[in-house]
């Protein structure tokens, strides 16, 4: 085995990586076996699911071979990635961590997944997640937890918690999360990457399992932020497969300011009500958080504190909207179309009820009643209509304070990565690790997550929002808050 562990190198920036296949100083072939490699090496983690190797090994070969005829070579050659077991792939299940889907093969790929591939990116294997992306530490899979890369005994977030400790092992350049409430955000926090949550409708939804339509997006999880400007640059815009597309920024989002003077004069607001949740806000996020603000500020950027004073409400709003959308999406699930067929079942309605009752994990079915109970009559007004009509109040706080600011900034989650099984059996207290991350995702504003520090030796992200389809500035800000905290 030591050989195996000697042959897991960390790897170039992703540019550096595609020029050099292009070139032909590296094959596409080394790569996806570096990639399978380290997988293998470091199985003991549970990120992934399954790998895609024979489709991954037979795209490599072609790319090399394209590459040695004179074929132009894409922006990605070369280069493999993760994706969340939520995307749709050929060459491997996807179940979406549920045994509802388990043995479904996927007709079509995900629109993301095309475009990568169409510059010459490789899937090499699936990652794990909260099953149905219902969840913020993998502990809701169907099939197994994830550990933390820092620390096995915690989770690593989620639910993309299996594509943030894939990327931080270094299993693959780079891997595609999706973000309804903060699951990009908050994994790349607590295993320590960068982690891009886009505007809403910046990124094609179709072939991704769905939770939540009004708040789903897809990302990237990096080792830096150029990598997530690359690969979102890549895959960003207007999909005819989903109607709530958008067009994507003319100037691109890869090609963005890296000179120092760019932060001068910017003005970026702290926002009061992450900041002074007192109880809760671990005295180590805080401080890390405070540091990489101090250092803004000495670089020019002009700091103040900016409240919105509904953002508390978030939370609420989210576990009422969320649910309610997540009782429709998985009403497809009945055992008639998709992978699991109870095959006890005697008639059409027992079939129902029973693949649903089978396949369904418990989370999933929670999430059921609950979106089920806020949409029913006699509690539709109550529940579902207040939570639409504070959502338009916390859009609104927002759009304010972009107004006042050209950033909004905080910590990501209120602790660093918990332990496996500390919240596990009470869903209210790990629906409190998504406080800091559902507002965003009710506006549909940009955020973006990057390591700012530590507290007790667990990684500390940062999260930096825009207004919305301002992901070019701020991935431009993110990019200087990189460069000044390393
Ligand atoms: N943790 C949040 C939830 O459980 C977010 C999930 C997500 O973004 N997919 O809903």
């Amino acid at each position: 085995m030591a050989d195996v562990a000697q042959s897991v190198v960390q790897w170039l920036p992703i540019a550096e990586i595609a020029a050099k296949v292009a070139s032909g100083e590296l094959k596409a072939v080394d790569l996806v076996e570096q990639s399978l490699r380290t997988i293998a090496a470091k199985a003991d983690y549970q990120a992934i699911i399954a790998t895609t190797e024979t489709r991954a090994r037979e795209r490599a070969q072609q790319i090399d071979a394209d590459i040695a005829a004179g074929k132009p070579a894409g922006r990605l050659a070369g280069v493999p990635f993760i994706a969340k077991d939520n995307y749709l792939v050929f060459g491997a299940d996807t179940t979406a961590a549920s045994n509802i889907l388990r043995g479904f093969e996927a007709p079509y790929q995900a629109t993301v997944v095309n475009r990568l591939e169409a510059e010459g990116a490789i899937c090499v294997a699936k990652a794990n997640l909260d099953a149905f992306a219902h969840g913020g530490s993998t502990e809701n899979s169907d099939f197994f937890t994830t550990k933390n890369p820092h620390d096995m005994t915690r989770v690593p977030g989620g639910s993309s918690g299996g594509s943030a400790a894939a990327v931080v092992l270094d299993m693959a350049p780079f891997a595609l999360g999706t973000d309804t409430g903060g699951s990009i955000r908050q994994p790349a926090s607590f295993s320590g990457c960068v982690g891009l949550k886009p505007t809403y409708g910046l990124t094609s939804r179709s072939g991704v399992v769905a939770m939540a339509s009004s708040t789903d997006v897809m990302g990237p999880l990096t080792r830096s932020v150029e990598d997530a400007a690359l690969v979102f640059d890549i895959f960003a815009g207007q999909d005819e497969l989903d109607s709530t597309t958008t067009p994507r920024d003319p100037a691109g989002y890869s090609d963005i300011a890296a000179d120092d003077t760019w932060i001068q004069g910017k003005k970026i607001g702290v926002i009061k009500e992450y900041m002074s949740e007192a109880g809760s806000l671990e005295a180590g996020v805080r401080q890390s958080v405070n540091a990489a603000v101090d250092k803004l500020r000495a670089a020019g950027a002009e700091i103040m504190e900016i409240s919105l004073p509904s953002l508390p409400l978030s939370l609420a709003v989210y576990y009422i909207v969320v649910p309610a959308e997540i009782s429709s999406n998985l009403s497809r699930y009945d055992g008639q179309r998709f992978a699991y067929t109870s095959p006890d079942a005697t008639n059409l309605e027992e079939s129902y009820s029973l693949s649903r009752g089978v396949g369904f994990g418990k989370e999933a079915k929670r999430r059921i009643m609950i979106g089920t109970y806020v949409l029913s009559s006699g509690y539709y007004d109550a529940y579902y209509k207040k939570a639409q009509t504070v959502r338009t109040k916390i859009i609104n706080e927002f759009a304010a304070a972009f107004l006042q600011v050209d950033f909004l900034l905080g910590p990501t989650a209120p602790t660093t990565a918990f332990k496996i099984g500390e919240n596990a059996n009470d869903p209210l207290q790990m629906y409190l690790a998504d406080v800091m991350t559902a507002g965003p995702s009710l506006a549909g504003i940009p955020a973006i997550v990057l390591p700012v520090g530590a507290s007790d030796g667990l990684p500390v992200g940062i999260q930096l929002m825009a207004a919305q389809r301002q992901d070019r500035a701020l991935l431009t800000l993110a990019r200087q808050t990189e460069r000044l905290v390393v």
